[in-house]
C-alpha cells in the first residue's frame, strides 16, 4: 500500500484529499503546516508527498529544499495556486516531480498522482513488506518484526536490488552489476557468500529458502 504524506493547511481541501485518497486504497497523513510537513517526510517513509505552496511557518518551497537537501528522494507534487506561475518552474527546479494548479478537479489529481507513483522507482514501494520483513529503501533499512536487522551497505543494496526485480532470475552477474557496481573485482562466490548472509537474516528457515531462491544454472530470483 503506497504511503501518501499530504501537507495542507486548509483542512476543507485536506480533509476532501484524504478522503479522496483513502478510498482509492492509499495510506494518507495529513501535515498543516510546512515545519511539520518537513519533520515527517524525514523521520518516516513516504512514496508520495502532496506539497502544498502557501503554508504557515515555512513554504512548500523551503519543506521542498530541507527534502531534498537530507538526500530523500520522495516524489513530491506541488499544489499551486494560479497565480504563481513563475513559481512552479521554481518548484521544479527545487527537485518537485509535477505540480498541479489550485483549484484542481480530484480526478486530475490522481491521474497524477498514479503518473508520478508509476514513474518513480518502477513501482516498488518505499517500504516493501515480505513475510515479517521490511525492506525500507527510503532509510537504507531492513527490519525484521517491526526490529531493525543488521545488515552491511552491501546487503542492503543487494536486497533492494532482488525487491526491484522480484520474480525474475537475476545471473551473478546482474546482481555483481547491480549490487558492485561495474568493473568491480569480485567473484561468484563473493555473490553466493553474501546471499547466505542475507538468508540467515531474512529466512524463516535459512537452509530452506523460500525467498532468496537459487536457480541452478542461472542466479537467484527472489519470491517475495
Ligand atoms: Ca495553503
Amino acid at each position: 500500500m503506497y504511503r501518501i504524506l499530504i501537507v495542507e493547511d486548509e483542512p476543507d481541501i485536506a480533509f476532501g484529499l484524504e478522503d479522496d485518497l483513502k478510498v482509492e486504497g492509499y495510506q494518507v497523513e495529513i501535515a498543516g503546516d510546512g515545519t511539520t510537513a518537513a519533520r515527517r517526510a524525514l523521520e518516516d517513509s513516504w512514496d508520495l508527498i502532496l506539497l502544498d505552496v502557501m503554508l504557515p511557518q515555512k513554504d512548500g518551497f523551503e519543506v521542498c529544499r530541507t527534502i531534498r537537501r537530507a538526500g530523500l528522494r520522495t516524489p513530491i507534487i506541488l499544489l499551486t495556486a494560479k497565480t504563481q506561475e513563475a513559481e512552479k518552474v521554481l518548484g521544479l527546479e527545487l527537485g518537485a516531480d509535477d505540480y498541479v494548479t489550485k483549484p484542481f478537479s480530484p480526478r486530475e489529481l490522481r491521474a497524477r498522482i498514479k503518473a508520478v507513483l508509476r514513474r518513480s522507482a518502477d513501482h516498488t514501494p518505499a517500504v516493501y513488506r515480505f513475510g515479517d520483513v521490511e525492506v525500507d529503501s527510503t532509510r537504507g533499512q531492513l527490519r525484521r518484526a517491526g526490529r531493525p536487522l543488521e545488515t552491511t551497505p552491501l546487503e542492503f543494496q543487494l536486497m533492494a536490488v532482488f525487491v526491484r526485480n522480484r520474480g525474475r532470475v537475476l545471473s551473478r552477474e546482474q546482481l555483481l552489476a547491480a549490487a558492485w557496481g561495474q568493473g568491480v573485482n569480485v567473484t561468484d562466490r563473493v555473490v553466493d557468500h553474501h546471499i547466505v548472509n542475507l538468508r540467515r537474516k531474512i529466512e524463516p528457515l535459512p537452509e530452506e529458502p523460500r525467498y532468496l531462491i537459487c536457480v541452478r544454472g542461472m542466479g537467484y530470483r527472489f519470491d517475495g
